[in-house]
């Protein structure tokens, strides 16, 4: 998996691609009127186009499928016409705080189109698949109650401890929400360890912290996130004797052992149901961050958060949602088995300059798919702001990018 260093580097390093379409190679058969008859049955063979479509859709929710948990205007009927067309589509978000399964029904019934898991990526998705914390202790941070716990033992993770479990264990390990005691009571766990410094070797350790969803008690999660990031090796109530060491590398910071970090959507903002757009996953991070930095010195004295921040626009999260697409594109067009060819294009649609259109410019496909990114104005982009990142196209909303998208490939419904 590449660092978070390295994604960013990859970010700066990606070009800017040409805004205007080459048009499919197959509208070329049009030359071919001027040519003899033989030339022209051989050119119209070779180059009818296939019918299948070539395209497919990516789409962001919030803010393009439903705002806050209300469907946005046409946003049915633009899944709809793709589902009776057989165009393939995924859904791709930086929300999460559920199962897929839990998620997909509710969509499903919310927006009056059959869907599943197979079509579903949401931020904490590519947690799944990282086995070798399965049988580890690991933290799981965010979400109402303790649902994200929930998500993680679905995926396979055998030791989940949240914050909320540490709270209720330890009340004096963070005072200002002993107030909220008995609200976190009904839904903690006992631990499986107790902190206990003066014997580390069986005191609670974590190997992995995750931010599942975005955190609810802010203050509860800085300040536990941070003891992990300070102890030694995960070990709850230790503090690391590394830390501050100018001769070690990041002063000594998170060299002793400690669990990576790892975050699930980077958003600062999303479109919720208030007008203005509120503070994401990413604020909780920027928060942590200050105050990582307040500790350390923090990057003007040469300390960094270690940490890794998938969901869009980062290049892993597209590559696992590229994967999902093309696997259900076969299966949504596998009578076409072994004739369906490559798919050239993604229409990535979506409300959020920072991640759906930075991350579809800046996507690199493996596979040489080229991502078109379609920003909408029913969510964070407002008309007549100027986008921090230019889309290929902007559209009024979801209807009007699959509009869009089918008139540029001219497909025949
Ligand atoms: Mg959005």
């Amino acid at each position: 998996m590449l660092s978070h260093a390295s994604w960013s580097s990859f970010l700066r390093a990606s070009s800017r691609r040409s805004l205007f379409f080459t048009p499919p190679s197959y509208l070329a058969a049009n030359v071919a009127t001027n040519t003899s008859p033989s030339l022209r049955r051989s050119f119209q063979t070779e180059t009818t186009p296939p019918s299948y479509p070539e395209f497919a859709f990516a789409f962001d929710i919030d803010g393009v499928l439903l705002r806050s948990s209300d469907p946005l205007p046409r946003a049915h009927e633009a899944l709809s016409y793709l589902q009776s067309q057989r165009i393939p589509f995924i859904l791709l978000t930086n929300g999460g705080g559920k199962h897929e399964l839990d998620r997909v029904s509710e969509l499903s019934e919310k927006l009056s189109v059959p869907l599943d898991t197979s079509m579903f990526v949401q931020s904490h998705t590519p947690f799944a698949d990282m086995d070798e914390y399965k049988g580890k202790t690991v933290m799981v941070a965010g979400g109402d109650e303790d649902r994200c716990r929930i998500v993680a033992e679905k995926y396979g993770f055998k030791n989940v401890v949240t914050p909320a479990d540490i709270l209720a264990a330890y009340p004096d390990i963070w005072p200002f929400s002993r107030q909220l005691l008995p609200y976190y009571k009904a839904f903690t766990r006992p631990l499986p360890a107790p902190i206990d410094p003066s014997s580390p070797s069986t005191s609670l350790k974590i190997d992995a912290v995750f931010v599942y969803s975005d955190p609810r008690d802010w203050g509860l999660d800085l300040q536990i996130i941070k003891d992990v990031l300070l102890s030694q090796q995960g070990i709850m109530g230790t503090l690391s004797p590394k830390n501050g060491d100018a001769s070690l590398p990041n002063k000594g910071y998170q060299q002793d052992g400690q669990p990576p970090l790892y975050f699930s959507n980077p958003d600062l903002l999303w479109a919720a149901k208030y007008h203005l757009p509120r503070l994401g996953q990413g604020g909780f991070r920027e928060a942590l961050e200050g105050v990582w930095a307040a500790l350390t010195g923090g990057e003007k004295g040469g300390v960094q958060l270690q940490k890794i921040v998938m969901g869009k626009p980062h290049q892993p999260t597209y590559e696992f949602a590229e994967k999902r697409l093309v696997a259900h594109r076969k299966k949504l067009l596998s009578q076409f088995d072994g004739s369906l060819g490559h798919l050239k294009r993604v229409y990535m649609v979506g409300d959020n300059p920072e991640s759906d259109i930075l991350g579809g410019n800046s996507y690199r496909s493996p596979l040489g798919t080229d991502w078109v990114s379609v920003l909408v104005q029913t969510g964070v982009y407002v008309d007549g702001t100027v986008p921090a990142h230019k889309p290929r196209k902007i559209v009024g909303g979801v209807y009007d990018a699959v509009s869009w998208a089918v008139q540029q490939e001219h497909w025949k419904s």
